[in-house]
């Protein structure tokens, strides 16, 4: 009963929008999936936008997805037959990866405003500070949306990264990240003194002096150092600072004990870099085979339009990705935690049985935790 219910919302949504397809969409391999499965089918193609959107209507997927690869035959099977000709390079940054305080209270796959606000904060952190500002790409070429679900995806969708193997995007992605952050690199003995990184430095040397005077300075460094290394720089804070500023490290005592900061500097190369979760998660950039949720489609698991957005900032997930409206719908639900959508806080519930607006209907019987009376 539910699953009628969800896909005749997703129907009537369907024939009065007309989500625009990706660049390049008969190229591309196309998934869909359903009540079960995020992925039921694969391997199909379309031959144009229209064609797209007509299978839209007709079907009303509860999940439409697409190959960041373009290929030459993308119906074709195995995948080595459709003749891979270059992708799109993608980023996906989901707020159960980011060890959010708040999943204590409402449990993994659920969100609320502060891990989606840390998953904003971390998209904003990979465009501006790396896409635009390291990697130059130009901002016409980033494509965000929100997921739908729990966080964000860029598309980065330029000439210049379709042909990247997939080991150069797993370089790209841990360079993003900060893996494999060595610290040899960076700093160097001259006259018996220890330099390195100094603030106005660019890339990864000027990151790791501007994050480590700002750790300083929050009294964060017990994140990456022993207590009591931390309280001795944050007795002497104005030195040390002085010091890393300049590139003068010796300051921070680095000159006797070198090696023994090797880990540090790992720690603080997580610390800095872009969360992009574990590896599973991060496969979307290497693996080109994978498929992605298409932006402005509905997402199986919310209700919510994986909404494309130019300016993440005053972005609102759960109000401007809400396509349902207010009618009242009658349901029953065991246990969900509370959720906001538009203004209104909703829940949280045990064993409620009442009316509530359709468009919270959707989104808990998506996430299987209302059932309709
Ligand atoms: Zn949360």
């Amino acid at each position: 009963m539910e699953e009628g219910f969800v896909r005749a919302r997703f129907s009537n949504y369907y024939s009065r929008a007309y989500p625009s397809p990706p660049p390049s969409a008969s190229s591309r391999e196309w998934g869909f999936g359903g009540w079960e499965k995020k992925i039921e089918s694969r391997h199909s193609r379309f031959n144009s936008g229209e064609e797209l959107v007509a299978y839209l209507r007709r079907n009303a997927p509860l999940y439409v997805s697409y190959s960041s690869a373009y290929y030459e035959f993308p119906d074709a099977r195995p995948m080595e037959r459709k003749n891979w000709l270059g992708a799109d390079l993608i980023f996906d940054i989901d707020a159960d990866q980011l060890n959010p305080p708040c999943i204590e209270k409402h449990g993994k796959g659920w969100v609320c405003d502060t891990c989606l606000g840390m998953a904003k904060n971390e998209t904003i952190k990979l465009v501006e500070e790396f896409l635009l500002g390291e990697f130059g790409f130009n901002r016409d070429n980033l494509h965000l949306n929100f997921s739908g679900n729990r966080g964000y995806h860029i598309h980065v969708i330029d000439d210049e990264v379709k042909p990247l193997t997939s080991p150069q995007r797993r370089e790209i992605t841990d360079y993003i990240t900060g893996k494999g952050l060595e610290g040899k690199y960076f700093f160097f003995e001259r006259g018996g003194r220890w330099e390195g990184p100094k603030k106005s430095d660019s890339g990864w040397g000027g990151r790791l002096a501007r994050g480590f005077i700002e750790m300083v300075k929050g009294k964060k460094l017990e994140r990456i150092l022993k207590p009591s290394t931390s309280k001795r720089f944050y007795k002497n804070e104005s030195e040390v600072i002085a010091g890393v500023e300049r590139g003068n490290w010796d300051v921070v005592g680095l000159g006797s004990s070198h090696k023994s900061y090797e880990d540090t500097w790992e720690r603080l190369g997580q610390e800095l870099g872009v969360k992009l979760g574990d590896n599973i998660d991060q496969n979307v950039t290497f693996d080109t085979s994978k498929l992605i949720r298409m932006p402005d489609s509905l997402h199986g698991e919310t209700g919510l339009l994986a909404k494309r957005t130019s300016s993440l900032e005053k972005f609102d997930p759960l109000k401007d990705s809400v396509v349902f409206g207010k009618s009242p719908i009658k349901l029953k639900i065991e246990k969900a935690p509370e959720i906001r959508i538009w203004d209104e806080t909703f829940g949280p519930y045990e064993n409620f049985e009442g009316e509530l607006p359709e468009a919270v209907a959707v989104y808990l019987i998506c996430k299987r935790r209302a059932k309709l009376v």
